[in-house]
Formats: C-alpha cells, sequence, structure tokens
C-alpha cells in the first residue's frame, strides 16, 4: 500500500488545483465557487519516480454542521483521519481566518505528521505573507502558487521527507 497524504483546508484555498497539479490529471473539479469538491477523490503521486504516493482531495471543512458542507467536512475529516500525512492548505491572499483556526484546532488534535501549504503566493509579498501566518506555529511554512506550479518540488520534497 502506498502511503497516503490528506489535503484539508477551507474550500476556494486551491485543494483541487494541488490535487491536479500533484497527479497531473484534471479530475478534480476546481471552480471558483467555494465547495465544489464534495466528495473524497483520490490519485497517485509520481512525479518523483522513486517515491509514489496516494493523496486524498477532500471537499472543504466548512462551518456547518448540517447539510451537504456538513457532510463535505465530516468526509473530509474521515480522510484527514486515515492519511499518514496531513497537507493543510490555507490561501496566501487571505490570510488567517476564523475558518481556518477552526480548522487548526480540530488539527492539532490529530496525531499524525502536519504541513501547512500557503497557496495562490502569486501576486503577494511572501514575507508579509509567512509573517501572518506564523502565529499557527507551524516549524516548516511552504509557499506554493499550484495555478502557476511554482514550488512544487520543494512540496514534494517535504512530503517525501515526511513519509
Ligand atoms: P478548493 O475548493 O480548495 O479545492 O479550491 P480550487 O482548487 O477549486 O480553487 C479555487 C480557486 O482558486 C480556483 O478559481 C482556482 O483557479 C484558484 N487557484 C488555485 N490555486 C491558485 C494559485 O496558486 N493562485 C491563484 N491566483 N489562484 C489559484
Ligand atoms: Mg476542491
Amino acid at each position: 500500500m502506498l502511503p497516503l497524504v490528506a489535503l484539508v483546508g477551507r474550500p476556494n484555498v486551491g485543494k483541487s488545483t494541488i490535487f491536479n497539479a500533484l497527479t497531473r490529471t484534471r479530475d478534480a473539479l476546481v471552480h471558483d465557487q467555494p465547495g465544489v469538491t464534495r466528495d473524497r477523490n483520490y490519485g497517485v503521486c509520481r512525479l518523483d519516480e522513486d517515491n509514489p504516493f496516494l493523496i486524498v482531495d477532500t471537499g472543504g471543512i466548512a462551518e456547518q454542521e448540517e447539510g451537504l458542507a456538513g457532510a463535505t467536512a465530516r468526509q473530509a475529516r474521515a480522510a484527514a483521519a486515515e492519511a499518514d500525512l496531513i497537507i493543510f492548505v490555507v490561501d496566501a491572499r487571505d490570510g488567517t481566518s476564523s475558518l481556518d483556526d477552526d480548522i487548526l484546532a480540530w488539527l492539532r488534535k490529530q496525531q499524525q505528521p502536519k504541513v501547512l501549504l500557503i497557496n495562490k503566493i502569486d501576486g503577494t509579498d511572501e514575507d508579509t505573507v509567512r509573517a501572518e501566518f506564523s502565529r499557527y506555529g507551524f516549524s516548516e511554512m511552504l509557499t506554493i502558487s499550484a495555478a502557476h506550479r511554482q514550488g512544487l518540488d520543494d512540496l514534494l520534497d517535504e512530503v517525501v521527507q515526511r513519509l
């Protein structure tokens, strides 16, 4: 069995774009509208030929506990719970948010290793973004632009090292 990496984060931060970039597919639905990925979506990342891993794209963990958003959030938590590594995806443009704070509180209770992945770094001031997210207390923060395929190599290195 390949090791499993879960992409977790609130809707619209770019999880599906990252999934597609890593699996080189367009299987995951990418959309401007938050909450498009409702189910779990598994794919294999073989960008590092010697160290393939499974990756699961999840719907965003939303605030609501009821209805579709609540069901999506439960799916995301279930996917994260079975993962060997959790990638917490946040949005460089939006900065920290109360929903990110909530997800982080939940993540802290999970045993697995976690990585903070700041997406959409394109067009932002990286130092300012890093300073903003430093309060989340991750020893290492990765910055990428999934849409521009920037930073994927460093992300792969980090993932492979942690698995
Ligand atoms: P998800 O809800 O977390 O799966 O987010 P999506 O992957 O569906 O992306 C949400 C929106 O963000 C889409 O319009 C993407 O094109 C856009 N997006 C994703 N990655 C980037 C990025 O690196 N930079 C910019 N500027 N936009 C991005
Ligand atoms: Mg999605």
